[in-house]
């Protein structure tokens, strides 16, 4: 069961955070590193669940909050994980904690997430940049673990260069697998790179798929999603079968801080996975 803020936890406790032990540290990029954390709490550890795309709260204690989205499964019931870019000040202390270290957790948060449950028996073309693969991790996974019931599964991932690549083991691992089409470019090549240069909307056009059985997934930086949306919109994508996950500045995650703003939508509890067709009129959405 998924966590809902406002019939599980009383309002008073959805601004305190659990306590949880990172139990693993991995570099995964020059600035990217995978946080394995479990709650202290077996319990809490026991109840937390979330979809594929939502969100949570970490606290580095003394210092702040930042939001994090899971890029773990959620069938993994006895940890989950975190991707977190070293960019600032709760991201840069996480970055020097070591295994074994203490900190806060909120959340699941965020009611919008990617549609696994429409998405069944349906094309998936997921698009990603840079450290926007973390967040589609999560539904990767969720698909690879109930891969029969999805049809043709195509990830589309652009990187700076080869050495900003996340999760390499990983994606060398699909680059294996014969249940999912890996399409990799980088802006910046170096001599060891043999694949494709360019930006990911190049690679979107040699990607066949039928319009009316396919979902498509955006998750990047914000300067990715406009030209993203004009490819998939050139294959005649219907607007209610893309979806994007978009980040905003914010503080609280439940609806409270309003710093979120997208029109009259919170990217906290609306989004942040929103469909194209609920943004579309948005000004700045996209
Ligand atoms: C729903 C959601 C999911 C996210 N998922 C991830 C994730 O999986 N991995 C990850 O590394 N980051 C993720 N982020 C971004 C992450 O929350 C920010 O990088 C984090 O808040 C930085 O906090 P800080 O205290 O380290 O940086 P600060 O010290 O607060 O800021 C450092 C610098 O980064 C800028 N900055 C901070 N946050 C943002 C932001 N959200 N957008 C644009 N500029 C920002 C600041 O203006 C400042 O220049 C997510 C954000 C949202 C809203």
């Amino acid at each position: 069961m998924v966590l809902d803020i406002k019939e599980n936890k009383s309002k008073s406790t959805i601004y305190v955070p659990d306590i949880a032990t990172i139990k693993k540290v991995e570099k995964l990029s020059p600035i990217e590193k995978l946080f394995t954390i479990v709650f202290d709490d077996p319990k809490k550890q026991e109840e937390f669940s979330f979809r594929p795309g939502q969100f949570v709260e970490l606290t580095v204690f003394g210092l702040g909050e930042a939001p994090f989205s899971i890029p773990s499964s959620p069938n993994n019931k006895k940890c989950f994980q975190l991707c977190v870019r070293d960019i600032g000040n709760v991201s840069g202390a996480l970055h020097r904690m070591d295994a074994g270290s203490k900190i806060g957790i909120r959340g699941p948060f965020g009611k919008g997430y990617f549609p696994y449950d429409k998405m069944r028996n349906q094309n998936i073309l997921i698009v990603a940049g840079g450290l926007g693969l973390a967040p589609v991790m999560s539904l990767i996974d969720y698909i690879l673990e109930d891969r029969k019931n999805y049809k043709e599964l195509n990830l589309v991932y652009g990187a700076l260069d080869p050495e900003s690549i996340i999760f390499k083991d990983r994606v060398k691992e699909f680059e294996k697998r014969k249940d999912i089409d890996i399409h990799l470019t980088v802006d910046n090549t170096d001599a060891s790179w043999k694949g494709n240069v360019g930006v990911v909307t190049k690679l979107i056009p040699a990607i066949e798929c039928v319009p009316e059985e396919t979902f498509a997934v955006v998750c990047g930086p914000p300067v990715m999603y406009k030209f993203v949306v004009k490819e998939l919109e050139k294959k005649n994508l219907r607007p209610e079968n893309i979806y994007l996950s978009l980040e905003r500045r914010m503080e609280c995650g439940v609806g409270k801080c309003n710093h979120c703003h997208i029109g009259d939508k919170l990217a906290c509890v609306d989004g942040p996975v929103f469909s194209l067709w609920e943004i579309r009129n948005l000004k700045e959405a996209i």
